[in-house]
């Protein structure tokens, strides 16, 4: 097959906190792969920023040692030295002058400019005065942030104003990876590049929509943070977020970024508020082997969510009488992460009840594994009378796709959209604003009420009233791991 992937150009890349765990778990391993797919253009430099003092063949180990424990013995050795070439380092301090003229000095004049700060977001401002300051920014140079992107509706403003006040929106790209995973993108192939789908996207054929983000993992490291953030600003606000306007939103006039993001921004904004007795909250338990929630984050008392369920309706014409019930949680049963969309029954079954058969379901699943699923009713085979069964179309991508399943980490892609130049994949500052306009009452509403967590245990399903917020619609959740 000839490659269609569009070339980018020379550049260089500058990684704020290039000796992070960011940097060394995600930014650094997708870049090799794009490097080892012959995608970084000759003369292109990565450059790796922090205030350890380190030179450029130490820097060069770190991400050796990085790309090898990403990729294990798919390393192809000489491909992995010349991609070291390719890095270089400068010790650097945002809040003082150390780095920044050795800085200057490294960077080549002809190429595409990325500053990526990998940081945390109280750096920001003192990141972009500096570089503003020693003239390092050209109307092209592109800045890579990554979430949080503020903690509330007031934080995020705040945010906004201090990216705003030194660079024009066109060039900030604010990354949330679930956008760069290949079945989120297939999610708007599938609606909008074929016409079997879009006709029946809508309330008068499709009953309601499940999002489950749902991790096996608990708080691990992060006790910290994740006591101050919890489920909700953490994962719905953004990822839940984000994979809700990919479903409901209308088709955009060309896939172009802006088109793109003002749908997005649509659905959120038609996001009516949330009833409270339509969402559950809730913490997990202590196993036999292992913490519970509140020993992870080391605070008897917190009340922090690492679980919340929510039923939530798009106010507009296309999914008025269709709820979106969204989920996610830690320390749950499986890694399983997943879109269905459960279309209603037949207006009528001309094969009665006793033959069996049950609903259409699209399932676009993004983890453990990528991949879509239509499932369909079908006869079963064979004697015996009309007997129905459900069977899945399935287009698991490792099966179907071959070796062109080999789909890049959402890391790589999106490193490689910010030197395309292209913003289509990563949230516009009035999306991420109007998403915590509507995540902010929720939160206020827990907080007046001091809404104490349900218990749920460890590797379970989450708590029994996650269950019950779908059971008293006459639903049900997909098995989390099913
Ligand atoms: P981290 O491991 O704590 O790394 C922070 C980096 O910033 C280090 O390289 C540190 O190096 C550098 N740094 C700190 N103060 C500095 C200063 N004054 N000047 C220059 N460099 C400075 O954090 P991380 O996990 O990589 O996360 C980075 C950002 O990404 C955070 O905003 C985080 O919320 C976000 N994020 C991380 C992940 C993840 O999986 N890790 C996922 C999503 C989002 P020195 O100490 O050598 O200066």
């Amino acid at each position: 097959m000839v490659s269609r992937i569009i070339p980018v150009e020379r550049f260089d890349l500058i990684i704020f906190g290039g000796t992070g765990d960011l940097a060394r778990r995600k930014i650094l391993p997708g870049l090799f792969k794009r490097f080892a797919d012959g995608q970084v253009p000759d003369g292109s430099r990565i450059i790796g920023a922090a205030r350890s003092e380190m030179d450029r063949g130490e820097f060069r180990q770190f991400a050796k040692d990085a790309v090898i424990s990403a990729q294990g013995d798919a390393v192809e050795p000489t491909v992995l030295e010349s991609f070291l070439e390719a890095l270089d380092y400068v010790t650097i301090d945002a809040l003082g002058e150390i780095g920044w003229s050795e800085l200057s000095e490294k960077l080549q004049g002809d190429s595409v400019r990325a500053f990526y700060f990998s940081v945390g977001p109280s750096l920001f401002d003192d990141l972009a005065v500096r570089l503003q300051k020693h003239k390092l920014v050209e109307p092209d140079t592109r800045i890579v942030v990554e979430k949080p992107f503020g903690h509330d509706l007031e934080t995020a403003k705040a945010l906004n104003k201090v990216l705003s006040a030194y660079f024009d929106e066109s060039q900030i790209y604010r990354i949330d990876h679930y956008l760069g995973k290949e079945t989120v993108q297939n999610l708007m192939a599938v609606r909008f590049g074929n016409m079997l789908f879009e006709p029946l996207w809508n309330s008068q054929y499709i009953d309601h929509v499940q999002i489950t983000v749902a991790e096996e993992v608990g708080v691990g490291g992060r006790g910290g943070y994740y006591d101050k953030s919890g489920a909700m600003r953490d994962m719905v606000q953004n990822h839940l977020m984000q994979l809700l306007c990919l479903t409901a939103m209308e088709p955009p006039a060309k896939f172009d970024p802006d088109a793109v993001r003002d749908e997005k921004l649509k659905v959120i904004r038609a996001l009516d508020p949330v009833e409270p007795h339509h969402v559950v909250r809730g913490q997990y338990s202590e196993t036999d082997d292992e913490k519970g929630f509140r020993d992870d984050v080391e605070n008897a008392k917190s009340w922090t969510e690492s679980f919340v369920a929510l039923r939530c309706q798009v106010g507009n014409w296309r999914w008025s009488g269709t709820p979106f019930y969204l989920r996610t949680g830690k320390r749950l049963q499986a890694r399983d992460s997943e879109i269905v969309v459960v279309f209603k029954d037949t207006p009528h079954s001309i094969f009665g009840a006793e033959a069996g058969g049950a609903r259409n379901e699209l399932r676009i699943q993004l983890q453990p594994d990528e991949g879509i699923t239509l499932k369909v009713t079908i006869k079963e085979p064979g004697p015996g009378g009309m007997r129905l069964m459900d069977v899945p179309l399935d287009m698991s991508f490792a099966e179907t796709l071959g070796d062109h399943a080999d789909t890049p980490d959402a890391y790589e892609r999106l490193i490689m959209d910010v030197i395309r130049g292209n913003q289509t994949l990563f949230m516009r500052d009035d999306e991420v604003e109007a998403a915590w306009a509507w995540t902010d009452p929720i939160i206020q509403g827990w907080e007046a009420v001091h809404d104490v967590p349900k218990p749920y245990d460890s590797y379970s399903q989450g708590p029994t009233d996650a269950m019950l917020l779908m059971q008293r619609d006459g639903r049900e959740w997909r098995e989390i791991g099913a």
